[in-house]
């Protein structure tokens, strides 16, 4: 089960639970993420943590990415360009861009007919769902 974060907090304790180290670079990492709703490449959030004056590599932020994502503490998308990174936040749907390839998060309940459906169809009780959109003209938020 992945976990999933109410906040940046939330995540910071969630690492310190499991006991991973929480150096400055991991924490400019994670701060970045959680302060955008959108999905970001590694290149991008070196190139955002640089033009923010903090002292990071980029072989740190892909390893450190790399970790992050492994235990859950953020989400990645892998996409034909590249891996895409974002915070792992309560279960969120996306929209992705037809335009550019960026990814977007949206909070949508579906109607309940709609999941008693899909339990009937299965016979299983549904215990969570993500939808993913397609549009066009998504401005880039950052
Ligand atoms: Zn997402």
């Amino acid at each position: 089960m992945v976990p999933q974060f109410q906040s940046y907090e939330d995540a910071l304790e969630y690492c310190r639970e499991q006991g991973m180290r929480l150096t400055r670079q991991r924490q400019f990492i994670l701060k970045l993420l959680w302060n955008t709703n959108e999905h970001l490449s590694a290149s991008v959030i070196y190139d955002h943590l640089r033009q923010q004056g903090k002292e990071i590599g980029y072989t740190s932020v892909y390893q450190n990415l790399n970790v992050l994502a492994k235990a859950g503490v953020i989400e990645r998308i892998e996409k034909v360009s590249g891996c895409l990174y974002s915070h792992q936040n309560v279960s969120h749907s996306h929209v992705h861009c037809l335009d550019n390839g960026q990814i977007i998060d949206v909070m949508v309940t579906l109607p309940t007919e709609i999941i008693a459906s899909v339990e009937a169809q299965l016979g299983l009780k549904v215990s969570d769902y993500r939808v993913e959109f397609f549009a066009h003209g998504i401005k880039q938020l950052i």
